[in-house]
């Protein structure tokens, strides 16, 4: 790490107990939710906030206890439902409820499913050979792969959006036209909503689409790199910011982006908390900063999506590999997205001190381990299997 990487790094500027408990909660497997929640108070230990935090802990102890059936449930009319109740919330969290949805016909021009979805597929590519998702165990650093795709990023096609008026119907079809040709020349996404709420598909699911660059997520277990090679790409129409700083996306557009998220998720079995926004995992090796790309920095719909408010999940680039962020990209994003990075934050000095280290030696071990992986992991056709 430069002086320069360092001197850009800031302590987190709001955290709270609310913020441990809630990234606790996102933590699905109880062993690893409850070593968090021992190094969060490790590294709180004498702030105010401790008093809440150990209250956070007695519930997740809980919580695991009865998950491993090792604490007696009331008995209540209904005790079974209970216990199910409790260890669905585990494994589940909020807002992680997957809608059943099936193809009810296919055209040679159209798909339509069960929850009213219908898709387009006029300006589909023709199918390739599919081409296996990868994902990696973050213990091993082992490589998995399927042949269905893990997750889906959100993006903003970035083109001009004119007002969303019926004076406007001619020129709001001819440039969604454009933006369409355009996405299919260069396979950016799988799918593009466009302003009226048609959803088209451009790049079938069991291919990869050049969406997401460089880019990182991850989960309890795993992590992704460079999610092209691991997620879909759904993109909307529109700029992702317009002059008074919105994204104006139109509610046909989120109408439809609920049904194909609903769609994907029941498909593919899909997490909710791997629904994410391009802003969110992008990421620049050059100076491993965060959010290189800025589309849904802000203001992406996640309630209207049917998901989590997932802005507020520590962005992993930073705490697995220390990537780091700098004011402006904090004042591009919104409050929702700076509660992740002050969790991210709150992780990343809970680590080094769990580790007893410093912060900045920690980061460095860190990055080092982004750097390996990302010169191995461009190179085609390598595999980690065995390191
Ligand atoms: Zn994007």
């Amino acid at each position: 790490m430069t002086e320069l990487e360092e001197s850009r790094w800031r302590p987190p500027r709001r955290f709270s107990a609310a913020i441990v408990s809630w990234r606790a909660d996102q933590i699905v497997e109880p062993v690893s939710r409850l070593r968090f929640l021992r190094r969060s108070a490790a590294f709180l230990s004498g702030h105010p906030i401790q008093r809440t935090l150990r209250s956070a802990q007695v519930r997740h102890f809980s919580a695991l206890l009865l998950a491993l059936g090792l604490l007696p449930i009331p008995i209540v009319s209904d005790g079974a439902g209970l216990k199910r109740t409790a260890i669905q919330r585990l494994a589940v969290g909020p807002g992680g409820q997957m809608a059943k949805v099936w193809q009810v016909e296919s055209t040679d021009t159209q798909e339509l499913y069960s929850n009213g979805l219908r898709i387009e597929k006029r300006y589909q590519l023709p199918r390739q050979e599919p081409v296996a998702f990868v994902r990696y165990r973050t213990a091993s650093e082992e490589q998995e792969r399927r042949s269905t795709p893990y997750g889906i990023v959100f993006h903003t096609t970035e083109s001009h959006a004119l007002p969303f008026d019926e004076t406007q119907n001619r020129a709001l079809r001819r440039i969604g036209a454009g933006v369409l040709q355009y996405v299919r020349q260069i396979r950016a996404y799988h799918f593009v909503i466009d302003r009226f709420g048609r959803v088209w598909r451009v790049v079938p699911e069991s291919e990869p689409a050049h969406h997401a660059g460089n880019s990182v997520w991850a989960e309890d277990q795993h992590f992704y790199l460079n999610l092209n090679s691991s997620f879909l790409g759904v993109s909307f129409e529109g700029p992702s910011r317009d002059e008074s700083g919105q994204t104006p996306v139109t509610a046909p557009q989120i109408h439809s982006g609920r049904l194909l998220t609903d769609l994907l998720r029941s498909r593919y079995q899909i997490a909710a908390r791997n629904c994410v926004t391009h802003a969110q995992v992008s990421v620049n090796p050059d100076n491993m900063g965060i959010g290189y790309h800025t589309d849904w920095a802000a203001n992406f719909p996640f309630e209207q999506i049917g998901l989590p408010d997932n802005y507020q999940l520590p962005p992993p680039a930073i705490t697995l590999f220390g990537f780091n962020y700098d004011t402006s990209f904090r004042d591009a994003t919104g409050e929702r997205l700076w509660r992740g990075l002050d969790a991210a934050d709150l992780e990343l000095q809970s680590a080094a001190v769990a580790h007893k280290t410093n912060l900045a030696v920690w980061r460095s071990g860190l990055v080092q381990r982004y750097r390996r992986l990302y010169n191995l992991v461009r190179q085609p056709d390598f595999s980690l299997e065995g390191n």
